[in-house]
């Protein structure tokens, strides 16, 4: 089961960092790729903003890159 919950104030605090993160998929309607999964269609790895994100950081997880990993788990 995801780790992180998928709510209205956590997909605002994520668009803060997924939303200039330049491998942002801009898939219309994603983000919260750590609760809800990864992206239709992920961009190469250019940089992940996850590490900064205080979604990830109140969790528990520690990973990068979950629109193109998946979530959290
Ligand atoms: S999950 Fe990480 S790599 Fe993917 S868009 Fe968000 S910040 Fe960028
Ligand atoms: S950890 Fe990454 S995917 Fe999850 S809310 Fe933060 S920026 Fe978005």
């Amino acid at each position: 089961m995801a780790k992180v919950k998928d709510t209205k104030e956590n997909m605002e605090i994520c668009l803060e960092f997924c939303g200039p993160c330049p491998t942002f998929p801009e898939i219309e309607g994603e983000a919260l790729f750590c609760a809800r999964g990864k992206s239709k269609a992920p961009k190469e790895k250019r940089g992940c903003n996850c590490g900064m994100c205080s979604v990830q950081s109140a969790s528990g997880c520690r990973g990068q890159y979950y629109c193109i990993h998946g979530a959290c788990e």
